[in-house]
C-alpha cells in the first residue's frame, strides 16, 4: 500500500452544507457560509476584519492593491517561498528584494533585513514557514521604526502563536490558506485579515470587482459603481461551505495533526541529530500547528537518494521551493547577491507525508525506513 505525500480530508458535514448552500438558492459569494467562516476567525483569533478570498495568492494581490504597491516601491520578502508571495507584488510592478532565510530554519533572517531597507522600502513580507513564527518582536519593531508595513504570508500558518498572539494579527495585513495541501481546506480558498480600521472599506471594494457593491446590498446607497481598481476575489458559497464545516472541526484536525508531527520529532528527532541532519526548531515563543514535518539532509545527493529509498517502501515525500532568484523568472532580474541558506533548504529540506489519515502503523513505517536509510549509509 502506498502513503501519499498528502489526502485532503473529508470530515463528512462538508457535503451536508454544500448541499445547504445550493438548496437555499445562493451559491454565489458573501452568502451565508462565507460571513460564517469570516466570523469564525474574527472571534477565534480578534482579527479586526476577515475576507473569504478565492485564494491566499489573491489574498496577497489584495493586499498589494490596498497597500497601492507600484514600481517606485521595493518589497522584502524571503526566496525560500511560494511563487504567490513574489508574484503579487510583482504584478504591481514593484521591485522585488529576496533576504535569505535564517541558518536554522526557512523563516526569513531578521538580521539580514535591516541592511535590505532602503527608502523606498514599502512592505516586508513575512512567511511564516510550516506555521512557525518569524521573530514578529524584531521584525515588528524594524518596520515600525521604517514606517514600512508587515504583509503575513500566513498560508500555512492557521491556528499558531507568537508570545501567545495568533499568526496573522501582526502584519497591516495578511494571508491564509485552504487550499488541500493545507490544514483547513476548501479546494482552493484564502482569507485576507485586516487588521487596522482604514483599509476595510477598500479591500471590500477591490473584493467586488472595484465596485461598491456589498455597501449597495447593506442598503447603504441607492445604486452601485465602478469606484476604484479591483477583481473578483470572492470565493463561492459551495467553497465556503465546505471549508465551515472544517472549522467546526479544526480542533480535531489540529490534534491529530500536532500528534502526528510530535510522533515524527520523538521517534526522528534524536537520530537524525545524530547524524546532523536538520530537524524543525519551534522558535522561541512560537508554537507548532502541525502543517509540516521536514528534515534537511546533508546535501542534495543525500536527499535525492532518500527520496528514492522511501519511494521504494512506497513512501511519498516532496522537497519545495526552489529559491526565487533563482527560478526561471527571476534569475536574469536578480541583483545577483547570495542567499545560501535559501539554496541549502532548496537543495535539502525534506517533507515526509503528513495528513489527518495518516495512521499510526504507517507513521512506524515512514519512520523506520528513514532511520534503515541513515543506517544504510
Ligand atoms: C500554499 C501557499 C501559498 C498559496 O496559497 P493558495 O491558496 O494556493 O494561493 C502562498 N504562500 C505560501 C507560503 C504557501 O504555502
Amino acid at each position: 500500500m502506498k502513503i501519499p505525500f498528502n489526502k485532503p480530508y473529508l470530515q463528512g458535514k462538508e457535503l451536508t452544507y454544500i448541499t445547504d448552500a445550493v438548496v437555499c438558492g445562493k451559491i454565489s459569494g458573501d452568502g451565508v457560509f462565507s460571513k460564517k467562516c469570516q466570523e469564525f476567525f474574527q472571534t477565534k483569533y480578534q482579527f479586526y476584519r476577515t475576507f473569504l478570498t478565492t485564494s491566499c495568492s489573491d489574498a496577497l494581490e489584495m493586499s498589494a492593491l490596498l497597500l497601492n504597491i507600484g514600481p517606485d516601491d521595493e518589497v522584502i520578502l524571503p526566496s525560500f517561498t511560494f511563487a504567490s508571495t513574489a508574484n503579487a507584488f510583482a504584478l504591481r510592478g514593484a521591485k522585488l528584494v529576496f533576504a535569505d532565510s535564517s541558518p536554522e530554519s526557512p523563516n526569513i533572517d531578521t538580521e539580514s533585513i535591516r541592511d535590505l531597507i532602503t527608502p523606498r522600502t514599502k512592505a516586508i513580507v513575512v512567511v511564516h514557514y510550516a506555521g512557525m513564527a518569524c521573530n514578529m518582536e524584531e521584525i515588528m519593531a524594524l518596520a515600525q521604526r521604517h514606517q514600512i508595513h508587515v504583509i503575513e504570508d500566513a498560508a500555512q500558518a492557521i491556528d499558531s502563536f507568537y508570545k501567545g498572539k495568533p499568526l496573522g494579527s501582526f502584519g497591516t495585513l495578511a494571508a491564509f490558506s485552504f487550499h488541500e495541501t493545507k490544514n483547513i481546506i476548501s479546494g482552493e480558498g484564502g482569507l485576507l485579515v485586516v487588521n487596522h480600521s482604514e483599509y476595510v472599506k477598500r479591500a471590500e471594494i477591490i473584493r467586488e470587482k472595484g465596485t461598491n457593491r456589498s455597501a449597495f446590498f447593506r442598503g447603504e446607497i441607492d445604486k452601485y459603481d465602478w469606484v476604484d481598481l479591483g477583481s473578483s476575489f470572492l470565493p463561492s458559497e459551495l467553497n465556503a461551505a465546505y471549508l465551515f464545516a472544517q472549522l467546526e472541526f479544526m480542533q480535531n484536525i489540529q490534534q491529530k495533526r500536532i500528534y502526528i508531527w510530535n510522533k515524527y520529532m520523538q521517534t526522528l528527532g534524536p537520530i537524525l541529530q545524530k547524524y546532523q541532519v536538520g530537524i524543525p526548531i519551534i522558535p522561541d515563543g512560537g508554537t507548532n500547528n502541525g502543517h509540516l514535518f521536514y528534515l534537511v539532509c546533508r546535501s542534495l545527493e543525500e536527499r535525492q537518494n532518500l527520496i528514492q529509498y522511501l519511494n521504494r517502501r512506497r513512501i511519498m515525500s516532496a522537497y519545495h521551493y526552489q529559491s526565487l532568484h533563482k527560478s526561471t523568472y527571476y534569475l536574469g532580474r536578480h541583483d545577483g547577491r547570495v542567499l545560501k541558506n535559501s539554496d541549502r533548504f532548496s537543495d535539502c529540506l525534506l517533507r515526509l507525508p503528513l495528513y489527518f489519515e495518516l495512521e499510526d502503523q504507517q507513521i512506524d513505517w515512514i519512520v523506520s525506513s528513514v532511520i534503515d536509510f541513515y543506517k544504510s549509509i
